[in-house]
């Protein structure tokens, strides 16, 4: 290397919005420290994986792109949900230079100096003070809390990350206002369990401008909306307390959006996952939020095939589907999870049940959604852009998570900017999308 250039290190970011959170946290330290993103493994001085443990699947993913750093770079330090469990790590790649479970920055960071020392430079230490995000410079993810109390049978991540630990609230709208003055426009709040923020923490004030707010769910989302960007709130399981930040949604103050992980709706099966707030009237709840906020979005993901699920617990979903029209939905077939306590539940699904479950569900949720987007056709809607193209740009309206969700596709005579809102006037909607023109700036 050459010691009077920035030491280079390329990053792979698998998993979830959460991982991702944790990936900005190090990138950030490290171009603090004056270290430099390459863009390919090949000519770095090292290279960094964080990786997903969450699934077999997403556990192959991660060894796989392991494989590729090791033999494209050699030097390789591994982090995130998959280190928390190394055997498997090690077995396959017993030359990585170290291995560090989710979370643990600081190991990360001593890795990297082991292997690839700082070299100071006072320009390079120069650094945005909002860190260095991953996402698009239009949004933001906003991780409140780690960890999670539940116990969720199919699920490893309270293993992997433990209890619930929260933020103080003025320590996260501090990074949220530092966000906003840099840029970013819309604030996706992320945690393992959106709504039990701050349980932790007893709820603990903490002083935030003229006033003391408290760690939790209603108070922070209310503060968060005074900032002037898009406020999402992911991950919300179905507390009581979720009802009062209708309120704020309808008041226009945070986006009138929720994304609650059902899971199911079978109540036999809602109690074999040991799922939290299972035991609410679900589809009541619904009603009365929508009746609350009727540009109430809902986005959910659910589990077919989970053991013991049976035929009538299945179609019980159907229908609780087709009453509680869901707007943007997720499905995952089960997949034993390697530590999960649900691998020793009996009434195995087999495959092609799990598939044909998979795919009767995807195609009644298209017609939901088809549906409910039609409703949309002649609204004006507020869309900020993602992506520009000569004549057509895509973005999202409030009701569209970034990724996850459709798309809103917007033609205008003069060109957008990416992180632009705009009123698009909606002129068609087809299965997960809608089309419309500029109508206002
Ligand atoms: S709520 Fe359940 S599924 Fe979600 S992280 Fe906690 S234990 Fe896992």
């Amino acid at each position: 290397m050459d010691q009077s250039a920035a030491p280079k290190v390329s990053f792979v970011s698998l998993g979830c919005p959460k991982a991702l959170v944790d990936s900005e946290r190090i990138i950030t330290r490290l171009r603090a420290e004056g270290y430099e993103l390459a863009r390919k493994h090949d000519g770095a001085d090292l290279v960094i994986v964080n990786t997903c443990g969450f699934l077999d699947s997403a556990k192959q993913e991660s060894l796989g792109a392991i494989g590729e750093a090791m033999a494209e770079n050699g030097k390789v330090i591994v982090t995130g949900c998959m280190g928390a469990e190394p055997e498997q790590i090690e077995k396959a790649y017993p030359n990585v230079l170290s291995i560090t479970g989710p979370q643990q920055y600081e190991s990360v960071l001593e890795a990297v100096h082991r292997a690839v020392p700082p070299v100071h430079n006072p320009h390079l230490d120069l650094l945005p003070p909002q860190g260095i995000k991953l996402t698009p410079r239009h949004y933001a993810y906003l991780k409140i809390s780690e960890g999670c109390n539940n116990r969720c049978t199919f699920c490893i991540i309270p293993k992997l990350r433990g209890d619930l630990v929260s933020r103080q609230a003025n320590d996260v709208l501090r990074e949220a206002e530092r966000l906003v003055a840099a840029g970013v426009k819309e604030l996706l709040v992320v945690s393992q369990d959106t709504s039990a923020y701050g349980i932790d923490l007893k709820y603990a004030t903490s002083p935030w401008k003229d006033r003391e707010v408290r760690a939790k769910f209603y108070d922070l989302a209310r503060e968060l909306g005074e900032l002037g960007a898009w406020v999402r709130l992911q991950y919300v399981y179905p507390y009581p307390h979720v009802d009062e930040v209708i309120d704020l949604m309808s008041e226009g103050k945070v986006l009138p959006y929720l994304d609650i992980p059902f899971q199911h709706a079978s109540p036999d099966v809602l109690k074999q996952m040991r799922r939290p707030a299972a035991q609410d009237k679900t589809l009541a709840r619904i009603k009365a939020w929508r009746e609350q906020c009727p540009d109430l979005t809902l986005r959910s993901t659910f589990i077919v095939g989970f053991p013991g699920e049976t035929d009538s617990d299945f179609q019980y979903l159907l229908d609780w589907l087709d009453e509680a029209q869901i707007d943007r939905l997720g499905c995952f077939k089960y997949e034993p999870v390697a530590g999960a306590t649900s691998n020793n539940l009996e009434g195995a699904v087999p495959e092609e049940t799990k598939t044909a479950r998979w795919n009767a569900l995807m195609a009644r949720q298209k017609k939901i959604s088809a549906q409910r987007l039609k409703r949309k056709v002649g609204t004006r809607q507020q869309v900020i852009i993602d992506e520009v193209g000569p004549s057509v740009a895509k973005g999202r309206s409030k009701a569209d998570a970034p990724q996850i969700d459709g798309s809103v596709y917007v033609a205008s005579r003069r060109p957008l900017k990416v992180g632009e809102i705009v009123t698009a006037k909606i002129e068609s909607a087809d299965e997960y999308d809608l089309h419309g023109t500029v109508a206002g700036f």
